[in-house]
């Protein structure tokens, strides 16, 4: 068994699963996912109720404002223009399939993939995280958390691309959808409180795995 499952079901046993995508909808779940570029999901989350209250969580709502409108209602978010650009980039392409996550279902995940990042201020981490935890396809996430742990670890050098990242995801981690959607979560949770920017390896549940812990002396 590849390392990678190994770390994954100690981590799921360690912390238990995560629950994400917070959201009611696949329409909710796909607007968090782009307020949630570079933000805390609390600055998200702040935002996602704002659009609520002014009832536009709804493709064909929202829709009918211009970026410049959506931008203040979206302000705790951060980076509010470019988000509120790329909201309204991701609904006129949204259009194209009037507005229905059931036909986006029809769609292969490469094109899907491929016509998503085609879209301006959509980037390889919104695009995948709308391919996994709004259509359920089963792609790997890969952000900052997933690049510092693993080269911690090992297994990368941190000189990697986001896709080759994914790869090594994808060809050695063998878990379903539903996985793929848990160890995301479970690397931002070891990520924010474990494996920070100061690492905190005494209390980390798989330093086992770790060459790069802090706790073994270099010779
Ligand atoms: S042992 Fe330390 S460096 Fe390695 S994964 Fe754990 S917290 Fe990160």
């Amino acid at each position: 068994m590849h390392i990678l499952n190994k770390i994954y079901q100690q981590l799921l046993s360690h912390y238990g699963p995560q629950h994400w995508w917070p959201g009611e909808t696949q329409f909710e779940v796909t607007i968090g996912a782009i307020l949630a570029q570079n933000v805390s999901w609390t600055n998200a989350a702040k935002a996602i109720e704002n659009l609520k209250k002014h009832n536009l969580l709804q493709p064909q709502k929202l829709s009918g404002k211009k970026a410049e409108e959506i931008a203040p209602l979206i302000k705790s978010s951060g980076y509010y223009n470019q988000k509120a650009d790329a909201i309204a980039a991701f609904l006129r392409w949204f259009e194209r399939y009037d507005y229905s996550f059931e036909l986006l279902q029809k769609v292969p995940t490469e094109r899907l993939r491929e016509e998503l990042l085609a879209l301006p201020r959509i980037g390889h981490e919104t695009a995948d995280s709308i391919l996994l935890y709004t259509l359920e396809r089963r792609i790997f996430v890969v952000d900052a958390y997933t690049k510092r742990i693993f080269t911690r670890i090992g297994l990368l050098t941190g000189k990697e691309k986001y896709n080759d990242v994914q790869h090594m995801f994808h060809a050695h981690f063998a878990g379903t959808t539903r996985d793929y959607n848990e160890f995301h979560a479970l690397i931002v949770k070891h990520g924010k409180d474990v494996c920070a920017k100061k690492p905190r390896c005494g209390r980390c549940c798989i330093i086992r795995w770790c060459v790069g812990n802090a706790l073994t002396p270099i010779l």
